[in-house]
């Protein structure tokens, strides 16, 4: 690894000098990998990622459903990275095994914690990767994440994305199992994947989440406002909770409520927030 990136720093110098931008610009981008990549284990080790939350709100009632966690890392000399830009690295590297079951442990910690502080009792839900997912003690890493934190399982939530149902003869024991437990299972990033609804029909699943790109342009954009009403349909039909996610403005608020979407997620009523003002949050609503 060292070699590798001394190699491609002295490219690097190199080809400043050259006009080829393009291959300046790739190497930048693998070198940026390689360093993340050495940086992760030791970033865990640090205690350097954190968890934020985001609500998800009923449309009919405006009151709070659960929580999303999403992973910060705050980084000492880059400060806070997205996880768009480490996860997919921590994925290729295998690293994602160990740090989702930190995400796992942590989000399931911090529910207690706040239920035992008295606040109400919410699901959170956790991402979790398709690696992680078809790691074979995935199944065990759950179970001892509620136990050694005490979570009961109804107040946690799974969410996969849509590539993961297309393996289905792997995944359906595991979901399966997980449901029994009262783990609800929901699917991410719905419409971007590419999912056969017979698949979708036969797995145990909760939770339909309706990707931000299909919010994105409603309700100004007829076509995008046909198709959004349809992956409701679909979702209702098949007896799912749908979700809209990304929802940014009233109007796209109203015209999900409208249409019968159940659940929003996004700006329009919270940014995710971290564990400190998501107890404000929850204080603020136990009344
Ligand atoms: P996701 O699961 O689809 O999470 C939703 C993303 O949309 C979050 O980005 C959230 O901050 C953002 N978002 C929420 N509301 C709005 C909105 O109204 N407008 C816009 N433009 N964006 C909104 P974030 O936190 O940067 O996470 C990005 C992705 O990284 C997540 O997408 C998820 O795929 C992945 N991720 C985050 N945390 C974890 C984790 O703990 N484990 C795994 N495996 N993946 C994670
Ligand atoms: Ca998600
Ligand atoms: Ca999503
Ligand atoms: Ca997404």
């Amino acid at each position: 690894l060292k070699h590798a990136e001394l190699a491609m720093k002295e490219a690097k110098n190199e080809s400043l000098h050259d006009p080829h931008y393009f291959d300046y610009y790739l190497m930048d981008k693998l070198l940026e990998r390689v360093q993340i990549e050495k940086k992760l284990p030791r970033a865990l080790a640090e205690g350097e990622f954190e968890l934020f939350y985001q609500p998800k709100i009923n449309l009919e009632t405006r009151t709070l459903t659960g929580l999303e966690a999403l992973i910060r890392w705050n980084d000492p000399e880059q400060g806070r990275i997205s996880p768009a830009a480490f996860i997919p690295i921590a994925e290729d590297s295998g690293f994602i095994v160990q740090l989702g079951e930190w995400v796992l442990r942590e989000a399931c910690r911090t529910n207690k914690m706040w239920q035992d502080a008295g606040h109400p009792k919410l699901p959170v839900s956790v991402n979790v990767s398709a690696i992680q997912f078809r790691h074979p003690q995935f199944v065990k890493t759950v179970e001892s994440a509620l136990q050694e934190t005490g979570l009961d399982p109804k107040y946690l939530e799974l969410e996969v994305t849509e590539s993961l149902l297309n393996e289905p003869v792997m995944i359906k024991d595991k979901l399966d199992f997980l449901k029994s437990r009262g783990i609800s299972l929901s699917i991410d990033d719905f419409g971007t994947g590419y999912s056969s609804i017979y698949y979708l029909k036969e797995l145990p699943l909760q939770v339909l989440k309706i990707d931000r790109t299909f919010i994105q342009n409603t309700p100004t954009s007829t076509r995008d406002n046909s198709l959004l009403l349809s992956i409701i349909q679909l979702g209702k039909s098949l007896g799912l909770t749908v979700l809209a996610e990304g929802v940014e403005t009233e109007e796209q608020f109203h015209f999900l409520r409208q249409h019968g979407c159940d659940q929003i997620q996004g700006f329009y009523f919270s940014r995710p927030l971290d564990s400190c003002s998501t107890a404000q949050l929850l204080a603020a609503h136990s009344d």
